[in-house]
């Protein structure tokens, strides 16, 4: 069965133009209409594929209005866009068509069985529409911008206002408060943290698990969790439970000396977090490991260190304390430095640091 708001209806004298499975219908044709209509094809193949659970609604109409509530509504079969939000052919825009596809089998296929769950519907598709533009659409792609979307929800994470991931609603207005930054990227951020953890491929094998048991059916953070269990064998509730349970951002402190660099959480009731760290030695070498963070834990190196970075790849939704020295940002990538840059200022707007100790960063 499908949840009653993902059922709609438009009638009007729509013009249809049609590929493969998706047809646009538009009452006023435009110039990007093709463009929407191939960019819609092409994500649907994509994520078809990615997925490895085929398109299970049999045809996918785009239904373009000029006058609509949100910029998207991802009704089973027929997405409703507003037609001012796809009028170029734009990173926003693509990211747009993208999201709703992917709510085709992350919130249609396999719904949530109450409100308190809707972060599975919001943040696969805001952590999968960035996959699907890399893949169909890489000249649109940009990285720092998907991070730092993503480090907005460490912010409203932090402030005492902050709610759980998940989080119960019971009158119409508390449901429409859960559509925020914290069930859109913070949830976009766990399952980063979690497919950093995992790895893609064991990640991907866990989604299939899940969209396969509960196809057509209502599920729970919790039967994610177990999906992702059974294909990894790792300790994935003990690792997302908390993190979605509770309000707060996972926040780490680095301190080293020679070769011992020692890890601290400066949140303990946050469960175990996993870490994919990049340090920078003294013989010039640059190293990668990775940790299962619990409280504190200490690494030894094979030579002293100079700088060490705790978000190589920049997945983790986590933050660090600024370190002194800072690691070079030629020896990050672009998602790694916005990273860096916004644990900085995120640390100077708590009071963790001062303005020269941030100044620093940057110079
Ligand atoms: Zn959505």
């Amino acid at each position: 069965p499908l949840p009653t708001h993902l059922m709609a209806v438009a009638m009007g004298a729509f013009r249809t133009t049609s590929a493969g499975e998706v047809t646009l219908n538009t009452l006023t044709p435009g110039p990007n209409d093709d463009w929407v209509l191939d960019t819609a094809a092409r994500a649907l193949a994509f994520f078809a594929d990615w997925l490895g659970v085929p398109y299970p609604f049999g045809k996918l109409d785009l239904v373009l209005l000029p006058q609509v509530g949100t910029a998207g509504m991802e009704n089973s079969g027929a997405i409703f866009l507003r037609q001012g939000s796809v009028s170029a052919a734009t990173r926003e825009a693509a990211t747009l068509i993208a999201h709703e596809i992917a709510h085709q089998w992350f919130g249609g296929l396999v719904t949530v069985a109450g409100w308190e769950d809707l972060w599975l519907n919001e943040g696969f598709a805001t952590f999968l529409a960035p996959k699907a533009l890399a893949a169909i659409a890489p000249d649109l792609v940009d990285d720092a911008a998907e991070t730092r979307q993503v480090r907005e929800a460490l912010h409203a994470d932090w402030a005492p206002t902050g709610r759980p991931l998940r989080h119960a609603a019971a009158t119409s207005g508390e449901i429409a408060e859960l559509f925020d930054v914290i069930a859109y990227r913070k949830g976009a951020g766990l399952l980063s943290t979690l497919q950093a953890w995992l790895g893609e491929e064991v990640f991907r094998h866990g989604l299939g698990l899940y969209l396969h048991r509960h196809a057509l059916q209502a599920a729970r953070s919790d039967d994610l969790w177990s999906a992702l269990e059974s294909a990894s064998g790792q300790p994935v509730s003990a690792v997302a439970g908390p993190v979605a349970d509770q309000p707060g951002a996972p926040a780490i402190r680095l301190h080293w000396k020679g070769q011992a660099l020692t890890l601290t959480r400066v949140d303990p009731a946050l469960g175990p977090l996993p870490l994919q760290l990049k340090l920078g030695l003294a013989d010039g070498q640059v190293v990668h490991a990775d940790c299962l963070l619990d409280g504190t834990a200490e690494i030894a190196l094979p030579a002293p260190l100079l700088w060490a970075f705790a978000n190589a790849g920049a997945g983790t939704y986590v933050r660090s304390l600024p370190t002194a020295p800072r690691p070079p940002l030629a020896a990050l990538t672009d998602a790694e430095a916005t990273v860096l840059l916004e644990d900085a200022w995120l640390s100077l707007w708590i009071g963790e640091t001062d303005l020269l100790a941030c100044l620093g960063l940057i110079r």
